[in-house]
């Protein structure tokens, strides 16, 4: 009787701890950097190291590809332009020519040489102003992805025109996440999350087997309202809208996502979009839904839509001024409309 009470104990007891360790809380550091706070969710034994492996590497990334504070790759490529070729490391040689590839795909929507527009807006400083049309229509003589010059064999990049100006913002963040998780997986982390902004990237599934359940926030109402939720595992989710950043005057929104042949914020029908891209299917997920998400969100609806769909392993979520909410064919049962404000109407 006494062995057979202990046996049952020691049955609940193991129950419990191994109920316990599938459960257990995730490391959850959050740290700030790229103009982001950025949450992680790491599980398993490795998880503390993993995370802050993440945390140096994010810190890493920013000190290499920013141009808002000196020093790092960037800044220096743009400083030669018209001068003479720089030396690049082999990630921003990688982010230059993803960035090139996504400007051939986009047809010009994203363009990486769009730098000169974003500081002539200023619309990440405290001063943003409406540049003249004058202005305008000069600096976008400086803009065309394709005259950027690399070369893989001598590890150099160069910009032919004086004044031109490299810009990684619409494709380093991406880039970062996809980073995170090489890190989880060297350190045989199986389950993780990471939230840089808006750009999500999950690995595995929960540890209990679950999917990750991912809110699509309403471009309209920021404060964490969705409009619907992702059920995913391995997976990017890249979101662009025109509410991340903007100033207005008389009116209008000045958003941060320029059209590339106007050389002013993008005046697509949408207003948000979300990119998911299947980390099994596209090895660079995080990195390509950045650079998509930008695009999509240039090229609008139709345009949008199509390209989406012809890439494997890519599909979206569109938001449209007029309120509608459109999935791909391979969201349908992943994505569940949720419209806490009741203003949309999902379109299937
Ligand atoms: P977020 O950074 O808010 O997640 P995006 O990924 O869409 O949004 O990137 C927007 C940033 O990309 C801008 O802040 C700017 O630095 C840069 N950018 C703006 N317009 C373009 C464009 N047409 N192509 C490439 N980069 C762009
Ligand atoms: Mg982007």
């Amino acid at each position: 009787m006494k062995n057979k009470l202990t046996l049952i104990l020691l049955l609940i007891f193991s129950i419990s701890l191994f109920g316990c360790s599938s459960q257990a809380a995730p490391y959850s550091p959050e740290s700030f950097y790229m103009g982001t706070v950025i949450n992680q969710k790491v599980y398993g034994k490795n998880a503390k190291k993993a995370g802050d492996l993440v945390i140096d590497r994010m810190k890493e990334i920013e000190a290499s590809m920013t141009i808002n504070t000196p020093g790092g790759e960037i800044n220096p490529l743009n400083d030669a332009a018209g001068l003479n070729p720089v030396p690049v490391s082999p990630s921003v040689m990688f982010l230059l020519n993803k960035s090139k590839e996504y400007g051939e795909l986009s047809q010009g929507a994203f363009d990486v040489t769009i730098g000169p527009l974003v500081k002539e807006w200023g619309i990440f400083t405290d001063n943003p102003k409406i540049p003249s049309s004058d202005k305008i229509n000069e600096l976008l003589k400086l803009v065309d992805y394709k005259t950027l010059l690399i070369d893989t064999m001598n590890n150099t990049a160069m910009l032919p025109m004086k004044g031109q100006i490299v810009d990684l913002g619409g494709i380093a963040k991406g880039y970062a996440g996809n980073e995170a998780i090489r890190i989880y997986k060297e350190n045989e982390i199986t389950s993780g999350f990471i939230n840089l902004g808006g750009n999500v990237v999950v690995l595995g599934t929960k540890p209990d087997g679950a999917l990750w359940n991912i809110g699509v926030q309403n471009p309209r109402d920021v404060n964490g309202k969705i409009i619907g939720k992702l059920a995913v595992k391995d997976t990017a989710i890249v979101s662009s809208g025109d509410y991340e950043r903007f100033f207005e005057k008389d009116g209008v929104r000045y958003h941060h996502i320029l059209d590339p042949k106007t050389g002013s914020p993008s005046k697509s029908d949408l207003i948000g979009v979300t990119i998911v891209v299947d980390s099994t299917i596209v090895t660079d997920s995080s990195t390509d839904g950045d650079a998509l998400s930008t695009s999509v969100f240039v090229l609008g609806l139709d345009k949008g839509r199509q390209l989406v769909e012809s890439l494997k392993g890519v599909n979206a979520v569109f938001i449209t001024e007029d309120k509608k909410v459109y999935v791909t064919s391979g969201l349908k049962d992943k994505f569940t409309f949720d419209d806490e404000s009741k203003v949309y109407q999902y379109v299937q």
